[in-house]
């Protein structure tokens, strides 16, 4: 992957057809769909025509995920993991226990960073609410110790998880658009699709061949935070793969004078404290580089760049 990985200087452009313009493809056959899923705009798009069935069974193995991950539906994998008793073992599918074992391993490398039983400090911070106050340092205190990835076990030949306190919970928010994003593709190019991006809200994958660009290459835009105009900051050049984009202006709310935002530090259970305000993660499979950027978010610079060095993956941090 390193050697296509190339950073264009700034480009101010807009949305996913505006990628698509500087890809080269704005004239190009192509069947596109876009639909809300994961709180977040999903586009695929596929360089072919009439690929509509196709592009709606990828999508049908999207929502399959996003039905398994929502942690608001009782009725979900997730949910019944969360609501399960200390010691019950949880059947769960085929997604939910990839997920989990993806998750368990960049925990590892992460040393906590990344960190899917975050949830009951992540659920403190309500950023859906309208007028959002942050928890106290009591409240926090309060779910921290609830906190730690190997309080939960994981039978991956039964398919069964099984936690070690009734109170851990898990919230896939940090991989399950990725991994998503991973099985659309999959979908995608098991039904004979050669090229095409999927754009799962800042978990890009584009895979085959640019129809429209001499090296057949891929461009992909890195949003600017906060930017009103969906300015890009910088582009990638990519032969394939994922770009993954971790930023504390996706969710986030401002109180007294300060901005909370979503990407919370295991260690003090607070938003993680950086200088820069999105990383993107360049390299192959999105569901493990949305773990990797959430991960390198929280790090910060230094550990972060550590961290990506491990995988051989490349970061950007915006600005
Ligand atoms: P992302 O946008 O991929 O960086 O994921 C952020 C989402 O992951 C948040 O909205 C939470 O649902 C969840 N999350 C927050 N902090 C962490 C963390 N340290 N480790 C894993 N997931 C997290
Ligand atoms: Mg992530």
């Amino acid at each position: 992957m390193k050697k296509f990985f190339r950073v264009f200087g700034v480009l101010i452009c807009l949305g996913l057809v505006a990628a698509l313009g500087y890809n080269g493809l704005k004239n190009t056959a192509r069947t596109e769909k876009t639909e809300f899923l994961f709180d977040t705009v999903c586009t695929i798009t596929v360089f072919e025509r009439n690929c509509e069935k196709i592009v709606t069974e990828a999508f049908d193995e999207a929502a399959q995920i996003f039905d398994e991950a929502n942690f608001f539906d009782d009725e979900s994998d997730v949910s019944r993991i969360n609501n399960a008793e200390a010691g019950e073992r949880v059947a769960v599918s085929e997604n939910i226990i990839e997920m989990l074992d993806m998750a368990k391993m960049v925990n590892e490398k992460s040393k906590g960073a990344f960190d899917i039983t975050i949830a009951p400090v992540s659920m403190l911070w309500k950023f859906d609410e309208e007028s959002p106050v942050p928890p106290t340092e009591d409240e926090i205190l309060a779910e921290l110790w609830k906190v730690g990835r190997d309080k939960l076990h994981l039978d991956k030949e039964q398919m069964t998880v099984l936690k070690e306190f009734s109170e851990t919970r898990i919230d896939l928010g940090g991989i399950a658009k990725g991994y998503a994003a991973d099985k659309a593709v999959e979908c995608l190019k098991s039904r004979g699709v050669e090229s095409g991006i999927v754009d799962f809200g800042g978990n890009i994958v584009a895979f085959g061949e640019n129809p429209a660009s001499k090296n057949h290459k891929w461009r992909i835009g890195i949003q600017k935070p906060f930017s009103p105009t969906g300015e890009y900051a910088s582009v990638v050049e990519i032969d394939g793969g994922a770009v993954v984009t971790s930023g504390i202006y996706q969710r986030f709310f401002d109180y007294q004078g300060r901005r909370y935002h979503h990407i919370i530090d295991p260690e003090n259970g607070m938003p993680a404290a950086q200088e820069f305000e999105s990383v993107s993660v360049v390299g192959e499979g999105s569901a493990l580089m949305d773990c990797i950027a959430t991960a390198v978010y929280v790090l910060g610079k230094t550990h972060g760049e550590a961290l990506a060095r491990e995988f051989g993956v490349e970061v950007l941090f915006c600005p």
